[in-house]
């Protein structure tokens, strides 16, 4: 479970503080997806920084699993944008790393790569280094990656946003059968409402200037494909694209 009570963080510009989120309150309940989606410049990114770890000058609380953020001691799984493979390691050795680092590298550690590989369809792919991959290829390893460390958290910051259109939706696909199979407690932020409301149970709408939480809906359809293709599906979308909008940005 991840917990944020009243956090605020401000940067330190030149001239001046900027109040990057102030007062944000939220909990993902353990196992469950909370999608995070608002207009750009609304904290998104330093919130998942913060839980992260990675940023810990803040005000509030920030709680995961009932303790504080030990990057140390729990496993948080992290997904960048552009992926963040080391592009001088093999597809295999990218795969492993974090794992090895962790646990040392176990024959049930090779066991459960081979199966996700098989699953992800990257078994021919494994002696090629990243930049020999196509955006699907690679996020597909990034995803056997994260989903082969086991984290207590996962932390996606527009994970599929690089990619094309139809390779984002299967992507998507793809991380609903693994996140299905694993039910590790995730943060997704994005920009496209219709993988907030295809994969969160929960999602929560940010505002800008200062960033703050505007509204959090519960989505008791997460992960239905019929769901997906459904009026009400493109409904809710527009709803919720027009509400981003009002809030001064596209989504
Ligand atoms: P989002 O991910 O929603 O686009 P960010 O978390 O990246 O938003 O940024 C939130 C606010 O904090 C923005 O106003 C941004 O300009 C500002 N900001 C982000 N990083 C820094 C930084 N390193 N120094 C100063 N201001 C920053």
């Amino acid at each position: 479970m991840i917990e944020v009570e009243n956090l605020t963080v401000a940067y330190n510009g030149l001239k001046q503080q900027n109040t990057a989120l102030q007062n944000v309150s939220l909990t993902v309940p353990q196992g469950t997806v909370c999608a995070v989606i608002g207009p750009s410049g609304c904290g998104k990114s330093t919130l998942l920084k913060v839980v992260a770890g990675l940023i810990k000058d803040y005000k509030g609380e920030v709680r995961i699993n009932g303790g504080a953020v030990s990057p140390k001691k729990l496993r948080i799984g992290f997904m960048p944008q552009n992926y963040g493979l080391l592009p001088w390691q093999t597809v295999a050795d990218n795969i492993r790393l974090a794992s090895r680092i962790k646990d040392g590298w176990t024959e049930a550690k090779a066991a459960k790569m081979a199966a996700l590989c098989q699953k992800l369809g990257l078994e021919d792919l494994l002696a090629r280094y990243p930049q020999e991959l196509s955006g699907g290829q690679q996020q597909r390893v990034s995803l056997a990656r994260v989903f082969l460390l086991e984290p207590d958290i996962l932390l996606m910051d527009e994970p599929f946003s690089a990619l094309d259109a139809i390779t984002r939706e299967e992507m998507q696909d793809v991380f609903r059968d693994l996140w299905e199979a694993a039910g590790i407690t995730t943060i997704l932020v994005t920009h496209y409402v219709e993988e907030a409301l295809y994969l969160g149970q929960q999602i929560v709408l940010m505002s800008a200037n200062p960033g703050t939480v505007a509204e959090v809906m519960e989505n008791k359809w997460q992960g239905s494909r019929s769901w997906k293709s459904s009026q009400e599906f493109f409904v809710k979308g527009q709803e919720l694209r027009s509400k981003i909008k009002a809030m001064g940005a596209g989504a």
